[in-house]
């Protein structure tokens, strides 16, 4: 039987909603908008398109959207004073870094001059460690909107064998901790895994998070498991052989229109939650 679809822009749209609400209700109290800062170094194409996307999103939820571009030559030392001078800035309660970052930069260290009080994409050491300890805190967006994904979708994670292939710092590796902090079975995956095939087959969660077109084949799909593609190529093309996959998989995102919608429904609902709590602590 053909999976059923987890609708990222469906849920998304609802979320969304209910931030535009909440930050009506944030202005009639506190007689200001949540205001997020972007950052954005240098010309990558996809990344202008990124950042114009959340923009606008931002606007139309009614939360103040400040950009920052800043040219490609950018140092390390230049970024971090900036994103430090933002972390100071008592107008500002969501920062983020629009990644990857032109390669002299030491990327980690950009991350960390993010206050983790404003670090509404839940990029810095110290939001991992909230994610990874099953704390409360902001959670990095993509995983924070599979997670909310799998949960819409009442998939039952306790136990569950989990496989997450992909193991970045602001994907694969977080995704993993949200999902052992809620019980499941995790293993992760990795370009020097060997026999990914068979380790992918034996899971009921399959997280995909690699940036390879398709590297996930429909077959290796454990007939009735849940099958979740964070992944986006050219062509909008996922990571998961998305046709094949469906004949086998129990609930499956489609590409676009899964996991994507969900990072920015994330980050904007956490710059929500960044400007309440700075206003009442
Ligand atoms: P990344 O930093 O390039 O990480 C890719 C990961 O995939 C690495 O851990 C790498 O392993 C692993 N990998 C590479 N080749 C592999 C192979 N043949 N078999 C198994 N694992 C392999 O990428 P990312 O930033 O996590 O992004 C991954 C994908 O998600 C991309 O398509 C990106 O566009 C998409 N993405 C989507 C959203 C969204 O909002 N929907 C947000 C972020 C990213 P090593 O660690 O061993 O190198």
């Amino acid at each position: 039987m053909e999976a059923q679809l987890m609708d990222g822009v469906a849920l998304a749209a609802d979320t969304l909603a209910r931030v535009t609400d909440g930050v009506a209700d944030f202005v009639a109290e506190t007689g200001r908008r949540p205001c997020l800062v972007t950052v954005l170094v240098g010309d990558d194409p996809s990344s202008h398109v990124y950042v114009r996307m959340k923009v606008n999103r931002s606007r139309r939820v009614g939360i103040e959207s400040r950009r920052i571009d800043l040219s490609q030559a950018t140092t390390t030392q230049e970024l971090v004073a900036v994103l430090d001078a933002l972390s100071d800035d008592s107008s500002v309660d969501g920062i983020l870094l629009q990644h990857p970052v032109p390669s002299q930069i030491d990327e980690r260290a950009a991350f960390e001059a993010i206050d983790p009080g404003k670090d509404v994409d839940g990029v810095t050491r110290t939001s991992f460690a909230r994610m990874a300890f099953g704390e409360k805190g902001f959670r990095s967006a993509t995983p924070g909107g599979i997670m909310r994904l799998l949960d819409a979708y009442d998939v039952d994670l306790v136990g569950a064998r989990a496989v997450v292939v992909g193991r970045s710092p602001i994907l694969g590796r977080p995704v993993g901790m949200l999902l052992l902090a809620r019980d499941a079975t995790v293993t992760f995956c990795h370009s020097r895994t060997q026999e990914l095939a068979e380790v992918v087959s034996q899971a009921d969660v399959v997280i995909a998070a690699v940036g390879r077109p398709e590297l996930i084949r429909g077959d290796w799909i454990k007939p009735g498991a849940v099958v979740v593609d964070a992944g986006y190529n050219e062509g909008n093309v996922g990571d998961v052989e998305f046709a094949a996959a469906r004949e086998r998989a129990r609930l499956i995102t489609p590409v676009p229109g899964g996991v994507g919608p969900m990072t920015i429904a994330v980050l904007l609902d956490q710059t929500l939650a960044a400007a309440t709590s700075r206003m009442s602590g």
